[in-house]
């Protein structure tokens, strides 16, 4: 019951990306109750703050953000999407799933914890209003900030909407790499009808572009799925019918397992273009480098949690896009992501199940009571 009515008053407050709206202020009023110390990081537009209760190890921390995605058109819903409304055990508004719904759950369930017994450990709370953004100033820059001041996660739940059909079918232990590519190749811009006078770069980039996504990067390996590279864009042209253009720009990502490196898949990618005569250039943006949890203390207690819990185990998956844990694991932190179904975010509707709320909330308690 006290879940949902934090969730509810975190969905009321408009927090599009960066503007956190004050869902912070709701949170750290729970916390600083329960005796937390409190750290506002304010770094450029974006808002952040770190708690923490006690100094002894092992240190668990709750991280998420309060930032949700914009709404889009208010057409397409069926309420308003900063007004939360119940409808047949549902709880229907934007960042209900993604992922208001587990900071409320992350606070009740220290509430219950704490309320049972002193932790043997010390408790923390990271969180942004920039993980659906550029996410430059959020949970990296306040993880630099934490390492200037020598303190260590031992162990990090990420509340992301980890679960597929049921809560607790499934946790995230680690996600690919995500590297982009922007290649511009140069041709001579000419007259279709003289092309001995030109040279379209179409032409000369297409072979090579089968090449490249004919590519076997890596086989995977029993926790990533094979690297993959798409193609997303391509622009050239000048819209006349009588032109060959001067130059072409084509767009690629690759997600990647932790067979290989994001300077690996540079290095492929500049000799499959170099074998072909072309003047060309690459762009390259890392957006996150891979992340695996393979074991462990934090593994163990969320499965077992979830077990006890649903009667059933997780799934351990890699799969779905990035998340802010890419910031948080490289430090040797164990970092897993738990939270409600995922089948609704980002899109119009987007709801949460009333009972489970609570029950998320069950499962966080467990897990602190594992560990610490
Ligand atoms: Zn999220």
């Amino acid at each position: 019951m006290r879940t949902l009515e934090l969730t509810k008053q975190l969905i009321a407050r408009e927090s599009v990306t960066p503007v956190d709206a004050g869902c912070q202020e709701i949170m750290i009023e729970q916390l600083e109750a329960l005796g937390f110390n409190i750290e506002r990081l304010q770094f450029g537009e974006v808002t952040n703050f770190w708690a923490q209760l006690g100094n002894s190890t092992p240190l668990l921390v709750f991280a998420g953000h309060t930032d949700v995605v914009p709404a889009g058109s208010v057409d397409g819903w069926d309420s308003p999407p900063f007004k939360p409304e119940e409808r047949d055990g549902l709880l229907f508004g934007r960042g209900a799933a993604d992922m208001k719904a587990s900071l409320a759950a992350m606070i009740t369930a220290c509430e219950h914890f704490l309320g049972i017994r002193e932790p043997r450990g010390s408790l923390g709370f990271l969180i942004t209003s920039d993980e659906e953004g550029p996410a430059i100033n959020g949970t990296l820059r306040v993880m630099e900030w934490l390492q200037e001041r020598g303190i260590e996660i031992d162990y990090c739940v990420v509340g992301e909407p980890s679960s597929n059909s049921s809560l607790g079918d499934t946790i995230k232990i680690g996600r690919r790499g995500s590297l982009n590519g922007q290649l511009t190749v140069n041709g001579v811009q000419g007259h279709v009808a003289y092309p001995h006078l030109a040279r379209n770069p179409i032409h000369l980039v297409l072979q090579s572009l089968s090449d490249l996504i004919a590519e076997p990067w890596d086989k995977g390996n029993d926790s990533f799925p094979p690297t993959s590279l798409q193609i997303s864009n391509i622009n050239a042209g000048t819209g006349a019918a009588n032109v060959i253009p001067a130059s072409i720009q084509v767009d690629f990502n690759i997600r990647y397992s932790t067979e290989t490196d994001d300077q690996k898949i540079r290095n492929r990618c500049e000799e499959i273009f170099s074998g072909y005569e072309l003047d060309f250039s690459i762009d390259w943006t890392l957006s996150g480098k891979p992340f695996l949890t393979a074991k462990g203390a934090l593994i163990d207690a969320a499965c077992a949690a979830i077990q006890e819990q649903t009667g059933n185990l997780p799934e351990l998956s890699t799969s779905g896009g990035t998340s802010d844990g890419r910031f948080i694991a490289p430090a040797g932190t164990e970092v897993i992501e738990l939270g409600p179904c995922n089948a609704s975010i980002h899109k119009v509707n987007e709801h949460v199940a009333i009972s489970d709320l609570d029950e998320l909330a069950i499962l966080y308690k467990k897990i602190l009571e594992k560990l610490l």
